[in-house]
């Protein structure tokens, strides 16, 4: 677990700022490489859902919100994966949301196939 360098405390994974002094921690706590933005969210609710969608793919990423980002902006939320895994972060985040049929039918594949 992180430690944060101020107070010394243990503070989560993927928090930005100390819970404990409100220092700032560094958010990039299992990214390995380079950092790239793959979204630029303009609501915390949009990349929230982003993060937990990359992450159900096997892909770590943490949300850094205005002004803690790899590129300081102050007016969006960035969404931050490892550049190996940009593309593929990006292509999961453009894809459509699956029907229904899709769905079942991506579910009954994986399911049977071994
Ligand atoms: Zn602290």
């Amino acid at each position: 677990m992180p430690v944060c360098p101020d107070c010394k405390r243990d503070v989560p994974a993927n928090q930005v700022v100390c819970q404990s002094c409100g220092a700032a921690l560094d958010p990039r706590p299992h990214i390995d490489g380079d950092p790239v933005v793959v979204l630029h969210a303009t609501s915390q609710e949009e990349a929230t859902s982003a993060q937990a969608a990359l992450e159900a793919e096997g892909i770590p990423a943490y949300v850094a919100p205005p002004g803690v980002g790899v590129f300081a902006d102050e007016s969006d939320i960035e969404v931050v994966v490892s550049a190996d895994l940009a593309d593929d972060a990006v292509a999961i985040l453009n894809a459509p949301p699956l029907s229904d049929e899709e769905f079942a039918a991506a579910a009954a594949q994986s399911g049977s196939d071994e």
